[in-house]
């Protein structure tokens, strides 16, 4: 099936087609473009809801045409319209959702509503066409730091979450810290390999405790109050917040992992921090003590994109389901929150 992907719960602005029917993950991205709102936002240094949403109002329609001309198509063509309805940016999030109804309205096609951390937790089998569920996925975003046992699409059991900050939070947060600009965790990547893990001593919050949930607040701040002794290098700074961050999630998946019902067949990354290769290196090590293979998309569909949209909105397609045109738009929308979706209820 082909599905349009429309995404816009932050600050890309993103549309995909995606055939849902093709084994490879060439073949299954037909056409993806990405409107990065980073310029935008970068004066700020962060993002600003306000400007986010108008930035996706102003250039969606035109993008939602651009991507179907690269794949050589038309509405009709499509089978389904798959759009992030939550969780997000709230306004961001309807400029998506509305153009998502709009369209199908016109074409007389399914609507799909995707929570866009379903998104990111299948964006693994559409980069592995092989990866089948039960798979434990480490989700890592600017906004979430989950562990969840994916036991199927829609059956989403979480391990462990953050009891303050996500893990790309931290990042971005130690890069302000660090005056590394808009957005972070890239930029302290970058620096980190100039620099030594082992020169600042800095806390591994909650690691070696029972129950495998994360913490960063308390190393942010140590890093905040390293900077300001004066005694360590920016490079220093960054690599070892880096490798403590780093510590703290194998610590935790490590234990996550020993809490897995059986049968996992892989230990799986996604969300914006599985770009980092110091991290997806230490996960590899850490699949491989488990006997599990390490599944982790490319870079490209570990930020946000439509692609991971449309896929989602394909394997829902596939199982029949559809939502109706006044499907609401969510702020907050956990993944594991079975009574959410209003699925089928008609209009
Ligand atoms: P959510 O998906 O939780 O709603 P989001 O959509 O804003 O949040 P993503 O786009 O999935 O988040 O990820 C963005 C986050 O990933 C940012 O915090 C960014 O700093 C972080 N990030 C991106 N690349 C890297 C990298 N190479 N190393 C560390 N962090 C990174
Ligand atoms: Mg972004
Ligand atoms: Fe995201």
């Amino acid at each position: 099936a082909l599905i349009l992907g429309i995404e816009s719960s932050c600050d890309e602005t993103a549309v995909a087609v995606i055939d849902g029917s093709a084994t490879t993950l060439a073949a299954r991205i037909v056409a993806q473009r990405i409107a990065s709102q980073d310029d935008a936002h970068r004066p700020y240094g962060g993002v600003v809801p306000e400007i986010a949403a108008r930035a996706h109002a102003d250039v969606i329609a035109p993008m939602v045409a651009a991507t179907l001309a690269d794949a050589g198509m038309t509405l009709d063509d499509m089978d389904a319209i798959a759009a992030t309805a939550g969780p997000g940016l709230i306004g961001g999030v309807m400029v998506g959702l509305v153009t998502g109804k709009a369209l199908a309205m016109a074409s007389g096609k399914p609507l799909i509503g995707i929570n866009h951390l379903e998104g990111h937790a299948l964006s693994p089998r559409l980069a592995d066409p092989g990866l089948a569920y039960p798979y434990c996925l480490l989700l890592v975003s600017g906004g979430h730091c989950q562990i969840l046992e994916v036991m199927g699409l829609g059956r989403y059991r979480r391990l462990a979450t953050t009891i303050d900050d996500a893990l790309g939070e931290a990042f971005d947060k130690t890069a302000k810290v660090l005056g590394l600009g808009y957005p972070g965790g890239p930029a302290v990547e970058r620096l980190a390999r100039e620099g030594d893990p082992r020169a600042v001593p800095l806390p591994r919050p909650l690691v070696g405790s029972g129950e495998p949930h994360f913490s960063f607040a308390g190393l942010k701040s140590a890093v905040l109050r390293a900077r300001d002794s004066g005694a360590y290098a920016p490079a220093d700074l960054a690599a070892s917040f880096q490798q403590a961050a780093i510590d703290c999630v194998i610590d935790r998946t490590r234990g996550a992992l020993a809490q897995c019902v059986p049968g996992m067949t892989a230990l799986v990354v996604a969300g914006g921090v599985a770009a980092n290769a110091a991290l997806r290196a230490a996960l590899g090590a850490l699949a491989a003590q488990a006997g599990l293979p390490l599944v982790a998309p490319p870079v490209k569909l570990c930020t946000d994109n439509a692609a991971m949209i449309g896929w989602a909105g394909a394997e829902r397609f596939a199982l029949g389901q559809a939502d109706p045109l006044d499907l609401p738009a969510r702020p907050r929308w956990p993944l594991d929150d079975n009574a959410a979706p209003v699925r089928g209820a008609g209009v």
